[in-house]
């Protein structure tokens, strides 16, 4: 009769620890003999095994939250700073140069130098609504049509208001014509 059969589940168990024992005491044994059968022994290969699956996972994760973070950051890092399409123009009588900018929203430096005549004299810019074209807004009426309203200013005597001495020419009218 095996004893497998009779025996009652505390002697199984009994029976079972001792031969865990045996099994233990057989490979510490066996281990001094070989220590790198540690890697070879099925328990150990698992818990390494799954300490090395959750190292990766808690990786990934720390990975994964990384690249989140980099990606947002990112997105905040290239989100463009606004800008304004400006139109600009130099207010120097003799240049009088427009230009597109894009400049940024808050944009307060002005005036800006001008590229064309080197001053310091470039401005917000309006267009003109009679010649269409865009002139420095701080400058008052377009330049460009009080130029073409009034011929260039000449240095022309004065016109006197009225005639000079005219108590001496001309003096109270004679009382009869002749
Ligand atoms: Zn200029
Ligand atoms: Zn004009």
């Amino acid at each position: 009769m095996p004893p497998k059969l009779t025996a009652t589940w505390r002697e199984r168990l009994t029976d079972h620890a001792q031969r865990a024992v045996a099994d233990y005491s057989r490979w510490r044994a066996d281990l001094r003999d070989d220590p790198t059968l540690v890697w070879r022994t099925r328990p150990i290969i698992f818990a390494i095994t799954g300490i090395v699956l959750i190292g990766i996972a808690f990786g990934i994760q720390a990975l994964a939250n990384h690249w989140v973070a980099a990606a947002s950051g990112s997105r905040v890092f290239e989100k463009p700073t606004p800008t304004a399409t400006v139109y600009v123009a130099c207010a120097n009588p003799n240049c009088l140069d427009a230009a597109v900018l894009q400049l940024p929203m808050n944009f307060r430096a002005w005036p800006l130098p001008c590229a064309t005549c080197g001053g310091a004299s470039v401005h917000r810019a309006e267009l003109c609504k009679s010649c269409r074209t865009w002139y420095a807004a701080s400058q008052g009426p377009c330049p460009h049509c009080t130029a073409k309203a009034a011929p260039p200013k000449t240095l022309t005597p004065r016109k006197p208001s009225k005639p000079g001495d005219s108590e001496d020419g001309w003096g109270p009218l004679p009382d009869s014509a002749p």
